[in-house]
């Protein structure tokens, strides 16, 4: 195999109670990309449609994860690689994580997999620090695993994949304006109160708990973040709102994804996703702000081979 093309999923990120120690992964949205060997040893990127990136391997995500995994192999060629972006940058729902997952995972593919999906990871992370001058894992730890991820420590990475209940739907609306992760980080406190603390990792353990028992109600009752939130959310116009009747119409609930400016919800069933999709067009229509709403399932695989 000299060619793959792949599929890179758009991931959530922090799922309310996680920050930066977990995220799920989508089914029906994200990038495509093609990846083929070359004889030269280096990472070109000779095309990218749909949005403006910079194609300099150095400047661009997928380059600069490319170029970790190269360095780690001893293949003597190179790779040439094409985007095909959905998914808009800085839109807050893995962006640059889709393209250092995916393009690291074609190449692993092309090589004959000599590499492990925590190896994956690794090289990914070098393109998230790119992006947001941290290497974070929290989109492509689920990007490259799929389904839910949990990152349990950055010292030594250690990647946790957990189960994905069957009935379970991700609804995301993308408000039209961009909030670069990097400038939402530089808003945060670098310290929480031990009652904080408290809140979030009961939470944590209490969804993650919900995912392995297939209990909904338990999800619901741990979606809930009362650290950052408070403090990003007055950078998405209508986001109260937007949360209240999601959460009104029956979603288990409702947080910012990633540093936003996406909000997503989380239902028991494609039926409610829908609705919960309807209450949030509803509800964004009168703000004046322009948006797209994406339904999901949660993708239990990651990124995969589409030819
Ligand atoms: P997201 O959270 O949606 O990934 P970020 O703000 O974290 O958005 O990252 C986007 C940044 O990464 C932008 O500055 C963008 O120019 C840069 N970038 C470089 N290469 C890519 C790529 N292939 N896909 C998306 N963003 C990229």
């Amino acid at each position: 195999m000299t060619e793959i093309k792949v599929f890179c999923p758009a991931t959530i990120a922090n799922v309310s109670c996680g920050f930066d120690v977990l995220g799920l992964a989508l089914e029906s949205v994200g990038d495509f990309m093609t990846v083929r060997k070359i004889p030269e040893k280096t990472i070109r990127i000779s095309r990218i449609v749909g949005q403006n990136l910079p194609l300099e391997t150095e400047k661009n995500v997928s380059g600069v994860a490319g170029l970790a995994l190269l360095a780690k192999s001893d293949y003597v060629g190179g790779f040439e690689i094409e985007i095909d972006k959905r998914i808009k940058s800085g839109s807050g729902i893995g962006s640059s994580a889709a393209s250092s997952a995916g393009a690291v995972w074609a190449m692993n593919e092309l090589l004959g997999k000599p590499f492990s999906k925590l190896e994956l990871v690794e090289f990914a992370m070098q393109g998230e620090l790119l992006a947001s001058d941290m290497a974070h894992a929290d989109n492509v730890a689920p990007a490259i695993y799929g389904g839910f991820a949990l990152v349990r420590s950055y010292d030594s990475l250690d990647i946790i994949p957990l189960p994905t209940p069957a009935e379970l739907y991700a609804t995301v609306i993308h408000p039209q304006i961009e909030i670069n992760t990097s400038d939402s980080r530089k808003i945060l406190r670098t310290s929480i109160s031990l009652a904080q603390g408290i809140q979030q990792w009961g939470n944590l353990g209490g969804l993650i708990s919900g995912l392995y028992q297939n209990d909904y109600n338990l999800i619901g009752r741990s979606l809930h973040d009362h650290i950052f939130e408070p403090i990003r959310s007055v950078l998405i116009p209508g986001f109260d709102e937007v949360k209240t009747n999601a959460i009104e119409v029956g979603a288990l609930g409702c947080g910012i994804s990633g540093s936003g400016p996406s909000i997503f919800a989380l239902s028991k069933g494609k039926h409610m996703g829908q609705r919960v999709a309807d209450s949030m067009k509803e509800t964004y229509s009168k703000i004046g702000v322009p948006f797209q709403v994406h339904l999901s399932k949660v993708n239990t695989q990651g990124v995969k081979k589409i030819a």
